[in-house]
């Protein structure tokens, strides 16, 4: 028999009693064993803590109604662990084992999921090439000479390896979504306020949500039913009901007939592949074969988006990280005679490069003589941004883009040129200021075989709506099917 690899599928085997628990494990934990090292894909491996809790399940007589019994899982290093190390890919945090769970990490554990590890990152989530770990990069399955985007590089190239079949991402102004279109698998970021985030080590509050990684849609839908809800921890979090978003995808329809997608063509300019504009075309006409009506729609302001994110996001973060002062938790330098050095010193020694551009950045904008100029304008540009997409969205169901303007790039390729880097993101970065639900969909390949992405954007809190579109276009499709090759230094074995 096939191992199952999928969410639903391992689930399904292990509470049928094909499979136990603690099998499914030690394969997880095989698998990571001879596919990580050249990957890097992972921060930490828990083999112990991951099969005592595999074996607790086992032990369980009644396990039907959890909807993640067995399926092992790995976390974004930047999402709190109980005993379990969690460094954001920073040298500032290394070391550092949380007293408590992130809400989403208890939820998963509540649901039966078995965490199997922490996933590399860029340091804090800044990046979009997981380059930025202060522990090195990580790499993209499809091609080892690549980047796997970022900044969940590390959660996107372990469910594209098939590692593990789901690991959480977070997503600020795209990293959930832009990683996992350039490894070739299903990111979703969810609306703010959807998913909890008590427990994210915090980048940029009013951006930052947390969502799965999977090889599905369907699969993403399962996790979401378990993510998503009200948390008096988190004050953002909202109490609207949840659907049942995994339910929503089975119920009968006639393909995509009454579904509206609006383009925002203006926005497809320079910097754009065209491999990736002629997958982004299919797509858009298995769409309209499946019955959907596809229109042009305008978001005037949205050629502002990336630096209005950059403003807000930077400023955000500078003062989410000034907790950071070695006296608390953190790195704490040596040898240091005043306070003021110690402060200096230790984060000076503890954060990486990005992390301290971003933080002078986000100084400044703040800073009494230029907020005017730069923060309070951001904010007000960030409305009309979201008003652009409220507007938009009154007509169409959803808003499709290409998830990345390019595939993944070589390693090395944009480290020396951050304005370069952060031009990943000018297709992500509009549903985080609006605080709309937006997934990405494996759509097709380059001529070189590196995946590429289509991005759907939604309503705020039709978070149901998003996914059901993109699960109808991906079982029209091959893409999710596909997988990359099994890195050669494995297969010389
Ligand atoms: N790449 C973007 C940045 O560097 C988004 C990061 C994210 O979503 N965490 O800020």
């Amino acid at each position: 028999m096939d191992t199952p690899s999928g969410v639903r599928d391992i689930r399904d085997a292990v509470v049928a009693g094909r499979m136990s628990a603690v099998d499914i494990c030690r394969q997880t934990l095989d698998r990571i064993a001879t596919l990580n090292p050249p990957l890097n894909a992972f921060r930490g491996v828990a083999p112990e803590r991951a099969l005592a809790r595999a074996a607790e399940l086992d032990a369980q007589r009644d396990r039907s109604p959890l909807p993640l019994f067995g399926v092992p899982v790995a976390i974004k290093d930047n999402i709190c662990t109980r005993g379990l190390a969690t460094t954001a890919s920073s040298r500032m945090l290394d070391g550092y084992v949380p007293p408590y769970d992130a809400t989403v990490v208890e939820r998963l554990e509540a649901a039966g999921a078995v965490i199997v590890g922490k996933t590399n990152c860029d340091e804090f989530a800044m990046g979009s090439s997981t380059e930025n770990s202060a522990f090195g990069p990580t790499r993209n399955p499809w091609a080892l000479d690549r980047i796997p985007g970022g900044s969940s590089g590390g959660s996107a190239a372990a469910v594209a390896a098939r590692m593990v079949p789901m690991a959480l991402g977070s997503d600020t102004g795209g990293s959930i979504r832009q990683p996992a279109a350039l490894c070739g698998v299903v990111g979703f970021k969810p609306s703010y306020g959807r998913v909890s985030r008590y427990g994210l080590i915090a980048f940029a509050s009013s951006l930052d949500q947390i969502g799965p990684i999977a090889t599905t849609v369907a699969d993403a839908a399962l996790v979401m039913n378990v993510l998503a809800g009200a948390d008096p921890r988190d004050s953002t979090a909202s109490a609207a009901p949840v659907p049942d978003f995994a339910h929503a995808l089975d119920e009968p329809r006639d393909g995509l007939r009454g579904v509206r997608i609006g383009v925002p063509r203006h926005l497809f300019s320079d910097g754009v592949e065209d491999a990736v504009l002629s997958a982004f075309e299919a797509a858009l006409a298995v769409t309209r074969d499946r019955g959907a009506e596809v229109v042009d729609v305008a978001l005037p302001y949205s050629p502002q988006a990336i630096p209005v994110y950059y403003i807000v996001a930077t400023a955000e973060a500078s003062s989410n990280l000034a907790r950071y002062d070695g006296v608390r938790y953190g790195h704490r330098a040596g040898q240091a005679h005043t306070p003021a050095e110690m402060y200096e010193r230790s984060r000076g020694e503890g954060f990486g490069r990005e992390v301290k551009r971003r933080i002078i950045l986000g100084t400044y904008v703040l800073s009494a003589g230029y907020y005017d100029a730069y923060y309070r304008q951001a904010q007000q540009v960030r409305t009309l941004i979201r008003e652009d997409y409220d507007k938009a969205l009154a007509g169409v169901d959803v808003i499709a883009m290409p998830t990345s303007p390019t595939a993944a790039f070589k390693l090395g390729e944009r480290t020396d040129d951050p304005v370069q880097m952060y031009l990943s993101d000018v297709f992500t970065v509009g549903a985080n200021l609006a605080g709309l639900p937006a997934v990405t969909v494996p759509c097709g390949f380059t001529g070189s075989r590196l995946p590429i992405g289509l991005q759907l954007t939604g309503r705020a809190m039709d978070d149901a709506t998003v996914l059901r579109i993109a699960d109808d276009y991906e079982r029209a499709t091959p893409w999710s099917n596909e997988r990359p090759p099994r890195p050669a230094a494995s297969a010389s074995r």
